[in-house]
């Protein structure tokens, strides 16, 4: 049976801009040998096709089907629960809503049309969108947000993510946002082991950079969980860590090792 392996891609395939050594090769000698692979982000400011682009200019020659991001796991769970009336009030940026329209998801900027709410990072976040999100809560919207990440690295630090919208919105309704589709989602590890890879969990392999939220979904999907330490994590926060992953490596290129 093939193997099935699920690349994060900040601090796992590639650093911002700059490849990963060696990470376009062992991609292409495990597809060479019949292996799936997929790639996975959390990050819902660019669109899969932003990251087929990006990784084929990288080296990676890679499908649209190969890429699943949060804007996408989030309508899929759109779909699979609005009826024809439901309208989606979007907080988030132009790619977050060119993808849910993409997948015929109906949109409404009024928050009094809205059944569902989606919350994802939005570097122009403000009052007026808070109070529209709060606003069709009040009114019975149900709040889904596309990923849990507080912050994001950039050069040099780190900026708010969609984690900062997510607690804007809780401290005004005062409960916890329930649904949140990227990673450590099982909605997420479901689809993508059930629809992409087509794989049993034992046959998975989750590699990230990021304890929280790659190595936890794996664990908690019973998947086998890869940590590379090209990324945020380093063998020391291993130790103290609540999900401890099935194999640690140095890089994405030693993933033949195991
Ligand atoms: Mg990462």
């Amino acid at each position: 049976m093939p193997r099935g392996y699920v690349f994060d891609l900040d601090g796992t395939v590639y650093l911002d801009t700059k490849l990963i050594d060696g990470a376009a090769e062992v991609i292409q000698y495990l597809k060479d040998r019949g292996d799936r692979v997929v790639f996975l982000t959390n990050k819902s400011i660019s669109t899969r096709i932003d990251y087929v682009n990006k990784l084929s200019l990288l080296g990676i020659e890679t499908t649209l089907n190969e890429v699943v991001n949060s804007n996408y796991i989030t309508a899929k769970y759109l779909m699979d629960h609005m009826n024809e009336k439901d309208k989606v009030l979007v907080i988030g940026e132009q790619p977050l809503v060119d993808e849910l329209i993409e997948e015929n998801i109906r949109i409404t900027t009024n928050y009094k049309d809205a059944t569902y709410v989606v919350i994802g990072w939005d570097r122009e976040f403000n009052y007026e969108k808070i109070n529209n999100a709060y606003q069709a809560w009040v009114r019975g919207a149900k709040l889904i947000a596309t990923n849990p990440d507080r912050t994001c690295p950039i050069n040099n630090g780190q900026i708010p993510d969609c984690g900062a919208m997510i607690g804007a919105l809780e401290g005004a309704t005062g409960e916890p946002i329930e649904i949140v589709t990227g990673k450590p989602s099982p909605l997420l590890a479901k689809y993508v082991m059930e629809h992409i890879l087509r794989l049993p969990p034992s046959q998975c392999y989750m590699v990230g950079d990021r304890l929280e939220t790659d190595i936890r979904m794996g664990i908690e999907n019973e998947m086998n969980a890869v940590l590379v330490l090209t990324g945020i994590t380093t063998k020391e926060m291993v130790e103290k860590a609540a999900y401890k992953p099935t194999y640690i490596i140095d890089s994405i290129r030693d993933i033949i090792a195991i």
